[in-house]
Order: structure tokens, then sequence, then C-alpha cells
């Protein structure tokens, strides 16, 4: 850990998480015993999976009172939004922190349907719903004990940086321990990248990748992990499982493609990279072995759930964005 804050003062942090998993506060507590350098040059004055905190405490709060927000959660109802605009107002610094923050995420495949479709089925179809009269989630309800209020469920998730100006982006689904102590280590000493930056690698995770790569790799089919036994040297694409290290911003070690999993994508678009999906369907399009046309449709259609695999992590800030509505 840096040298405390140059005016002797503990810096200011707040944590917040919207639409997510509570796996990046996980990642915090994943450093360890590195979260006592946290502790010894930080406040924590707002983390709600560790303390209960209340809106007014925010709301007493000066503007600008914070020097960081590590948000986390994409933005998918009417309150994630009132907190992450409160906390833009009160904190000097916001950081995107983690996948679905940074780029909509897993939530963000959502995306894909809309708020009617998703009612539907959760409150409808599904094999474990019972419910014959229908009732679905109304922003206000008055009981005889007075009106309650629940936040409003949106068509779309949002990253944060759809929905408020963000200074930085920590990626990962989590950002592994040592992502987290850089970015912990860039705002403790005031040694931050340019305004804009993501904290974490510059290089695709190929690049990362240890496993042994072919001059002229061919792709002979598409499988999935559990159907094939992985050789656990070569690359995993060569092997016909759909790797996203080519396409995806490295910084975590590899560490999927370490164990035998493909890259999923979490760490999001390379640098300057439009579409993370695109970029991946592109490469892998582009060495599968097929000499014409009806051959490489046959190899596709051997791809699972493709949008859901190129797309997994960054549907919302896709090119794409968002299925057409239904409705
Ligand atoms: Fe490693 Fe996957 Fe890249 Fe192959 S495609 S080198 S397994 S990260």
């Amino acid at each position: 850990m840096g040298e405390e804050k140059k005016n002797g003062k503990k810096l200011q942090l707040a944590m917040y998480w919207a639409a997510s998993c509570g796996g990046c506060d996980m990642a915090v507590l994943d450093v360890n015993e590195k979260i006592l350098d946290i502790a010894a040059v930080a406040d924590i004055r707002l983390w709600p999976i560790a303390m209960d905190y209340k809106y007014k405490d925010v709301e007493s709060w000066a503007d600008g009172e914070i020097d960081v927000c590590l948000f986390n959660g994409a933005v998918r109802n009417s309150e994630q939004l009132h907190l992450a605009r409160l906390l833009r107002r009160k904190c000097k610094v916001m950081v995107a922190f983690g996948s679905c923050a940074s780029f909509g995420g897993i939530p963000g495949l959502a995306n894909l349907h809309c708020k009617k479709t998703i009612f539907e089925a959760v409150y409808g179809y599904t094999a474990s719903t019972v419910n014959p009269e229908g009732t679905t989630p109304q922003t206000h309800t008055k009981v005889p004990e007075g009106d309650l209020h629940i936040p409003d469920f949106f068509d779309d998730v949002y990253s944060l940086n759809q929905v408020i100006p963000v200074e930085y982006y920590v990626p990962g689904c989590p950002p592994t321990p040592d992502t987290v102590m850089v970015a912990v280590n860039a705002i403790a000493t005031g040694n931050l990248p340019p305004v804009g930056s993501t904290i974490a690698g510059d290089k695709a995770v190929c690049d990362e990748c240890l496993r042994t790569k072919s001059d002229k790799p061919k792709i002979q089919a598409f499988h999935r992990p559990q159907e094939i036994f992985v050789d656990a040297e070569k690359c995993l694409l060569e092997q016909g499982l759909t790797c996203m290290g080519s396409a995806t911003r490295g910084g975590c070690g590899s560490l999927c493609p370490a164990v035998n999993m493909p890259c999923r994508g979490c760490y999001g678009p390379m640098p300057r990279s439009l579409d993370a999906g695109a970029d991946a369907l592109a490469a892998m399009t582009s060495i599968v072995d097929a000499s014409d046309e009806q051959a490489a449709r046959t190899k596709g259609d051997q791809l699972v759930d493709p949008l859901g695999t190129f797309y997994r992590f960054t549907l919302p800030v896709s090119m794409l964005r968002r299925a057409q509505r239904e409705h």
C-alpha cells in the first residue's frame, strides 16, 4: 500500500451495490489481510453489505465530501438510479467497479427482453411460481398501515456511465484481488491514470495466457467444456471451446484458461474496441475450418447460445445494446 493521502487525512471511501450478485463486495474482502492496509488509509463511509446505512446518512453528506465511490452493479431500477445520482453529487471520483457497473454485466442480458415479458415469466409461468391471480409488483400499494412504495423496475439495464459520469473503470466478474489492490493503491496515492481509464491490463487475455498456440489455428468443431477432455496445454479456442481471450482486456492473469475454462470476457472490450462480442465473433469465425458457406453454417450451428456467449457481460454497452422491444 502506498503513502497515505498527502494532506494526512484519510481517504473518504463509499462503496455501493446496485444490480449485482454481491461478488464485487466479496472481491474487496478477497484481498484478505490487505483489507487492514485499506482500513489504514481509508474511512469507509458507506458499505451497505457490511453495515446498515440509511438514505438520510448519504443525504446528510456535503456535496463532494467523499473522495471516491466504488459503485458495483448495473442500474436496473429507480432506487439504483437515485443512489447513483446522489452518490455522484456526494463523491469527487466515481469508479465503476466490476463488470456490471462497467458494461451492464450478466444482469444486462435482461436487455434481450423487456419488463413486461420478464414479469410474465417471473410472476407467471416459471415452474416454481404459484400466482393464480397474476399479481405483479406495483410501485405504490395502499395497505391499512399506509402507502407502500417499491422501486420501479426499468425496461432496460444500464451500465453506470449510461446514467452518470464515471471517472474510472475497474472491470471483472468480480475484479481479482490484484486488480482491486492496484486500483486501491492508485486511488490512495493519487497516482491515477487519465480520467476515463480502465484500471486493468492493456493487452488481451490471450497475451497473458500460457497455453500453446499454433501459427495457423483451425477450429474443427465447437464444443462446450463438459463435452470433451480438455488438453491442459493447448489453446482452448483451438480445441473448439468458445474462449473470448483474444477480444477481452487482460489484467486477470488469465485465471479461467489456466484452469481449463474458456475466458468468458468479464474484463470487457479491449482498448479502442467498439464491441467485444463482434471482435470475438470475428476472431473465431476467421479460423473456423470450413471450405464453403454450408460447412461454415453447420459449424456455426454448433455454437450454443451465441448471444449469451459473445455478449455475456457487455450487451448494454455493445452496438446491439438490447433486443428489439416486444411491446
Ligand atoms: Fe488462452 Fe483462450 Fe487465448 Fe487460447 S483463446 S490463448 S486459451 S486466452
